[in-house]
Order: structure tokens, then C-alpha cells, then sequence
């Protein structure tokens, strides 16, 4: 795994070509749909974009201006959406489905790809969590990096989305994000920062909603000085569709192009706004010379010739849905089916009618479709495989998958499945959502199945409790309880055009499941650490559980959960031994060594997840553990094999709001090796020397936080003991422990005006000069 944090300097800019202020207006927002604006004359070539992100939503005819219908578009290979590739770990398999995606893209002239999506997976209830990897920024940012690499090795341009704090549907256009600034740093940007730094992604989309009071296509901060000031981006920032309110404000912050264009409304604004002087032509300048890169940069891109195969595409989606499915729960090795174990009853209308991707501007018309059904009769080899429906699926139409029959009673379906149930050896149940329960524009009020399902879940564990649960969704749902009540579970998210061969060969057990939990399940929607504070109301939503997002607050909370974030079992099982953790000669790694051995009866792959446990003593609340690192090993039955994760030093940091900054802290942190986060296998202490200090010193500073000052901690130390001595000695009230934790969160100015206090008012003064000059010189 490649996280390196540093940033190339930006690529010289190239000469901006000379235009009219009315040319140069028009390059900064959209000639049509999915189309910026050419100037042929001055060599400007237009850039075509497409949606993204897990497949091509393509115009019906390319050249069409880029108007695209969105019940109409072109067929295109639907790919795992992010839920789901999510759950596979693999950076390598998304690095691949992004060069798909970038022959796809070049063999239909497009340039732009509208993803990879990479919010943070705040709540179980966002009705995009589809489009989202998880609720873990690292993990987030190794996945969504390597599509960012696969495109752009293929000559394809990313744009990374949706930037920044788009957690929710609800009033997603208006909705202003209240987050402080170390959650905003630690969660919600980091996943940002790091692909950015890294990755270089050409263009980021800025998103619909405002953080912290200012709406982000017009937020300074966010699109200037983090994103180009703090990590060096040197690509353009587009809008989300419609995003932008004031398009002279716009620019000013920075947001260079918006899409789609207005034919030429708010390009007018600004010619305006320079001729009369409220805008600065440079700021104009400086987006053009940006958007003219980019389009130079898209145009001249080294791409391969499209080796587009729509089977290729096919299989490649297949092979990848095979690492997306978690095997949640299997008790008594239910699972795999054989043909020995005898007849098996497939039921459930998503079986047959398969819910493969979410709803919205992501909606692909696939090249084909498996479904389940038909996939698990092809692999049955001679085991009877009958079908019922079960219950009917509301919106499939919607969903582009259209059952075949006419709707019917779901309980005239739901008795004659249990009758099937009753008179076969194994069910294979499948239950999930439908295309009305979840979609983009709008997120759920609740996690739980539909009421149909689960009184059909309880018919048929009465009729026969040798039930397998296959569940469709792209938002995590309730599994508390009827969990409990049968033996296996798998957790098949919404897996592309190519998911239904990928379920069959899991639970024939041609492939071994392999995908782990990139998400917390919770065993009730209360549970989620967000709960309280989403939606929000009257236009705010308030991050009130500021880094305790996903694992970190459930874990935090000590909530018990239904499936714990990085849970995913196999058919066969691992042990690990020898962890051992050795910092890299350039100081800024840490090898992270584990062996692990396959001691089940079939080949395997494994996902080795290291997490810190933050330092002793921490001066901020730290997560009980945080995920720094993962690896996968491909074992077969037997043998084992040392993997080596590295971990970067820089993240074992926090943002330090105070000190304006990522602080480590010195002490001892804890590595711990594990197979979810909550089966750590082994776990050891890494001695940490800590940052310097960036804190000022003053009175107005407690005695603890002198104390932790790595050069005021001394000097307040000497001038306690001399002080003491100069008033005759005795012992220090510092040894009384109550006394000490009083005084501990006491700031000196205040101790100083006590009369027994050992430093007088005016050396406090001093002693702060002194450490701010001792710590300047040291930093020089
Ligand atoms: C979505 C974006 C998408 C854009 C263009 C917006 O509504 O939020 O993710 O790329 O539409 O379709």
C-alpha cells in the first residue's frame, strides 16, 4: 500500500491564450450538460464528462452536445458501486475497474469521469451511501486514490466528489454542515487531503451544501486555502450541478468552471462585474489559466487505445463483485451449498429481479445483467434449485430490472414460498430494499427491511430454519434480531451488472468470501454515533459527534453491534503470530510485520487490518482505535506468510485545533493487528517521540498544559523549585494528588495571585517570553 503524503510541486502553468473578457467569462462554465465550453480559436479544446462513478452514464449518441437523458442513456458496464467495492479492501481491484472505466470512457470520447464519490459514511441513513466507500477516511482514501490512478494512468481525468461534508440528502442543496475543525480535518477532509496530495486528481467537484455557515462553492477557505494553499492542488474545482448561487462570489473563492452552463446568464455576470471593477480580472485570469490547462491536460493525455470489450467489462465486474460479498454470519458451515446437502429453495423476488446499483445521477444502463437466479441454477451441478418470489418488489421498473410478472397478493407469494421452503433441504433468502426505499435526493428514516419481508423471514425460519439471508441494499440495514435466528448471512450490497454470478459462486463456494465490513452494522439505528444530530433542522446539522464517527463512536460508547467495521468471515480460517513493528529508516514510516496462517480446509484471501490506539494520557479524546493501515494475503490451506503494512507516522496524529495543526503525540501508542475491529489478534506498544509544541504560552495557560510544553514544562518546573526555596523550602503542595489536579487545570496566571503561589504574577510574564524564544530558536 503506496500512502505517501508528500506533494509534487505543481506543474508549470501554461501560457493562457489571449481572449476577450467574454471568452474568457464563457470557459468558466459549462457549454452544455456534460460539456465545458470550447474556443477553438485560441486552441481550447471542450472537455466531455460523464457520471460516474461506478459506470459511464452515457449521452445516447456521443457528439450530441452532451445532453444526457436519464432514463435513456447508452448501455455501459455497471461496475460494483462504491458500497460495495467498498467492502473488498483491494485498492489493486479498484485500480483495475478504474482503467475499465477509462477505456470505456476513451472508447466514447469522453475525458472526465464524475467521481470517484468519497464522503464519509456519517450515517446509516444517507440516501447516497451507495456511491460511498465507508465510514473510515484511510480506508476511503486508499480505495477512492486508486481509482483516481486508474483513470488517470488511462488518460482519463477524475473529478474527486463531492468536496466537502456532503453527508446527507436532506436538504442537501441548503444544509449548512456544523463541524469543528478536528473532525473536519481528522474525517470528513482527510480522505480529501490524502488523494489530493498524493493521487493529483484534475478536478474536484465542490458540493451542493455549506460548511459551517458558507456555502461551499463559494467557501474561500475550503477551495482556496486548504485545498490549493495547504495540499498543492493544481487541477480545476467544478461545481456539483446547479451548486452555485452567485457565480462572481464563486470565482472569487475559487471555484474555476460551473457546470452545467446557464447559456451565458451568469457568464454575463461577470463580464459585468470586471467592467464594472467589482471583480478583479486576475481572479478571472488565474481560473481560466487553470480551466485551459485542464483542457489542454485531458486533450493531449497519453490514453491506450480502447481495449474495450463488452464481455471483458463483464467478467471484470464479475471478478470484482466476487471480492465485494461478506459473509456476515455462518453457523455450522450452512454455507457453501453442496449438491450433496439436496434441493434448494431460492426465494425472494430479488433473486430473479436483482437490485445491482442505486438511484440517481450514478444510474447506468447496463450491457447485461445476471441475476441471481439464473446464476444459481448454472452452478447448482445437479442440486434441484426451485424459485419463489416470496413478496413483490416495489420500483424495479424504476430501477431499470423489470420483473417479469404482473404484481401480485404478497400473501398469496409469501404462503406458497414458505410451502416451497417447507419441502427443501437449504433456503437461500434473499431480502433487501428497493429502488423506493433508498435513492440519491432523499435519505431513509429508518434501516429496517420492508414489513413484508420480514414477516416472510419469520414464515419461512419456521418452515425450515436451514436459512441462508442473501441481503440487496446500498445502505446498511437492521439484521437485529431475526439475525439470531438463522444460521447464515451474507451481506451482497448492490453488486454491479455481473453481482448474481459473483452470489452464486459464494455460496457454491467456487469462490471464498473475502469481503469485509467497510461500515458498521449497528444493532439499532440509535445506536449510530450521529444519531441525535441528524438530519439537523432549520438549515444546520450539527456534527455533534465530532470524531466519534462509525467504529470510533460505537466503540467509544462500548454499543454492542450487530457486525463490527472490518468484520468478514471465510470458508476457511487464519491466525496471526509475530507482530512486530519497526519505524523506517526515513522516520516516517513504521513497518508493521504479522504472519498470518491459513488453518482451514480451503484457500483463502485475508484482509489484515492494523489500528492505533492513540497515546496514554492523550490531550484530546482519542478513539478507542483508529485503522492506520490494511493489507491482503492469499492463502492456501496450510501455508502462511508474513505481510507487512506500513503505517505512517503523520497518522497516528490528531488536528490540533489550538496549535493550528497535526500534532503526534509523544508516549506510548498501541498497534494492534486484527481481523475486524473488534477480533484484534495481537496487538503491541510503539515508543512515539512526540511533535514539538506549536502552542504560544501565557498566563492563560493551565499548569498541565505547562507541564506537557516540552520546553515550558522545565522552565515552570526550575522556577516552582526556586521559588520554593526562596520562601524557605518545605514540601511542594504538588504532592498531595488532589491538590495536583486541582492546580493541574488551574491556568498559572490565577496560581500566581494566590499568596503561597511560588511564582509571582510578573515571572509569569517572563517565563512565557522565555519559553516562546527557547522554542522559536529550536524550531530554527
Ligand atoms: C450529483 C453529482 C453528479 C452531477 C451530474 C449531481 O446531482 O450530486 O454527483 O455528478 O449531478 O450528474
Amino acid at each position: 500500500m503506496t500512502n505517501d503524503q508528500t506533494s509534487p510541486p505543481p506543474a508549470a502553468e501554461p501560457s493562457a491564450p489571449a481572449l476577450t473578457l467574454t471568452e474568457k467569462a464563457s470557459l468558466t462554465s459549462g457549454a452544455g450538460d456534460f460539456v465545458t465550453t470550447a474556443l477553438p480559436q485560441a486552441g481550447v479544446p471542450a472537455v466531455t464528462l460523464s457520471d460516474g462513478p461506478h459506470g459511464l452514464r452515457l449521452p445516447k449518441e456521443a457528439g450530441d452536445g452532451g445532453q444526457v437523458d436519464l432514463h435513456s442513456a447508452a448501455p455501459a458496464t455497471c461496475y460494483p458501486p462504491a458500497v460495495a467495492l467498498g467492502s473488498s479492501w483491494d485498492p489493486e481491484l479498484a485500480h483495475r475497474v478504474a482503467g475499465a472505466l477509462a477505456d470505456e470512457a476513451t472508447a466514447h470520447g469522453i475525458r472526465v469521469l464524475l467521481g470517484p464519490g468519497i464522503n464519509i459514511k456519517r450515517s446509516p441513513l444517507c440516501g447516497r451511501n451507495f456511491e460511498y466507500f465507508s465510514e473510515d477516511p484511510l480506508l476511503t482514501a486508499e480505495l477512492g486514490g486508486a481509482m483516481v490512478r486508474g483513470l488517470q494512468e488511462s488518460g482519463v481525468g477524475a473529478a474527486l466528489k463531492h468536496y466537502a461534508a456532503n453527508n446527507q440528502e436532506t436538504d442537501r442543496m441548503r444544509v449548512s454542515a456544523d463541524i469543528d475543525e478536528r473532525p473536519l480535518r481528522e474525517i470528513y477532509l482527510r480522505a480529501f487531503e490524502r488523494i489530493v496530495r498524493r493521487d493529483r486528481p484534475w478536478s474536484v467537484m465542490s458540493s451542493y451544501n455549506a460548511v459551517n455557515g458558507v456555502t461551499l462553492s463559494e467557501n474561500t477557505r475550503l477551495l482556496t486555502g486548504i485545498l490549493r494553499g495547504e495540499w498543492g492542488f493544481d487541477g480545476i474545482v467544478m461545481s456539483d450541478w446547479g451548486a452555485v448561487r452567485d457565480r462572481v462570489a464563486a470565482l472569487r473563492a475559487g471555484l474555476d468552471l460551473q457546470m452545467p452552463g446557464t447559456q451565458g446568464r451568469t457568464d454575463r455576470e461577470v463580464v459585468a462585474a470586471v467592467t464594472d471593477g467589482s471583480l478583479d480580472e486576475a481572479v478571472l485570469d488565474t481560473a481560466v489559466e487553470r480551466l485551459v490547462r485542464f483542457a489542454r491536460r485531458t486533450a493531449d493525455a497519453d490514453r491506450p487505445e480502447p481495449r474495450m470489450s463488452v464481455d471483458d467489462h463483464h467478467r471484470l465486474a464479475g471478478e470484482a463483485a466476487d471480492r465485494c460479498v461478506v459473509l456476515l454470519k455462518n453457523d455450522d458451515g450452512l454455507l457453501p451449498l453442496s449438491p450433496a446437502a439436496g434441493s434448494v429453495a431460492v426465494i425472494g423476488e430479488l433473486a430473479r429481479t436483482p437490485r445491482y446499483q442505486g438511484a440517481g445521477s450514478s444510474q447506468v444502463t447496463p450491457t447485461r445483467l445476471d441475476t441471481p437466479l439464473e446464476a444459481l441454477r448454472a452452478q447448482s451441478d445437479g442440486a434441484r434449485v426451485d424459485f419463489a418470489p416470496g413478496y413483490t418488489l416495489p420500483g424495479a421498473e424504476a430501477a431499470g430490472t423489470g420483473s417479469a410478472d404482473a404484481p401480485e397478493d404478497d400473501a398469496a407469494l409469501a404462503a406458497a414460498a414458505v410451502r416451497l421452503a417447507a419441502a427443501s433441504d437449504t433456503v437461500v433468502l434473499f431480502l433487501g430494499l428497493s429502488a423506493h426505499d433508498e435513492s440519491e435526493g432523499f435519505d431513509r428514516d429508518h434501516i429496517d427491511l420492508p414489513d413484508t419481508q420480514l414477516r416472510l423471514l419469520d414464515s419461512i425460519v419456521a418452515a425450515n430454519p436451514r436459512v441462508a439471508v442473501v441481503l440487496s441494499n446500498g445502505g446498511v440495514v437492521r439484521t437485529d434480531p431475526w439475525h439470531r435466528t438463522v444460521p447464515a448471512v451474507v451481506e451482497g450490497w448492490l453488486l454491479g451488472q455481473a453481482g448474481g454470478g459473483a452470489l452464486a459462486r459464494v455460496l457454491f463456494g467456487e469462490v471464498n468470501p473475502s469481503g469485509k465490513l467497510a461500515e458498521t452494522v449497528p444493532l439499532r439505528l440509535e445506536d449510530s454515533p450521529s444519531h441525535l444530530s441528524f438530519p439537523g433542522e432549520e438549515g444546520h446539522v450539527r456534527y455533534g459527534e465530532g470524531v466519534f464517527v462509525g467504529y470510533r463512536g460505537y466503540d467509544a460508547a462500548a454499543r454492542e453491534v450487530a457486525f463490527p467495521f472490518g468484520h468478514g468471515l471465510s470458508y476457511t480460517t487464519f491466525a496471526y503470530s509475530g507482530l512486530r513493528v519497526t519505524p523506517e529508516a526515513d522516520g516516517a514510516r513504521y513497518a508493521v510485520a504479522v504472519t498470518v496462517a491459513n488453518t482451514g480446509p480451503r484457500a483463502g484471501r485475508e484482509v489484515v487490518q492494523i489500528y492505533s490506539t492513540g497515546s496514554a494520557g492523550s490531550s484530546v479524546a482519542r478513539p478507542p482505535r483508529e485503522l492506520r493501515g490494511f493489507a491482503s494475503v492469499t492463502l492456501a490451506p496450510g501455508e502462511s506468510r508474513e505481510v507487512v503494512v506500513h503505517v505512517f507516522r503523520d497518522d497516528l496524529a490528531h488536528y490540533s485545533e489550538r496549535e493550528g495543526g497535526r500534532r503526534v503525540e509523544g508516549g506510548d501508542h498501541g498497534i494492534e493487528a486484527g481481523s475486524s475491529s473488534r477480533d484484534i489478534r495481537l496487538s503491541a506498544v510503539l515508543p512515539v517521540e512526540g511533535d514539538p509544541s506549536r502552542l504560544t504560552l501565557s498566563g492563560r495557560n493551565t499548569v498541565a498544559e505547562w507541564l506537557a510544553h516540552p520546553v515550558g514544562g522545565p522552565l515552570l518546573m526550575k522556577a516552582f523549585a526556586e521559588g520554593r526555596a526562596a520562601a524557605g523550602g518545605g514540601p511542594s503542595a504538588m504532592e498531595n494528588p488532589a491538590i495536583r489536579r486541582f492546580l493541574a487545570g488551574t491556568p498559572l496566571d490565577v496560581i500566581a495571585e494566590f499568596p503561597q503561589s511560588p511564582v509571582r504574577p510578573e515571572e509569569v510574564v517572563a517565563l512565557a517570553e522565555q519559553a516562546a524564544a527557547v522554542s522559536g530558536a529550536q524550531e530554527r
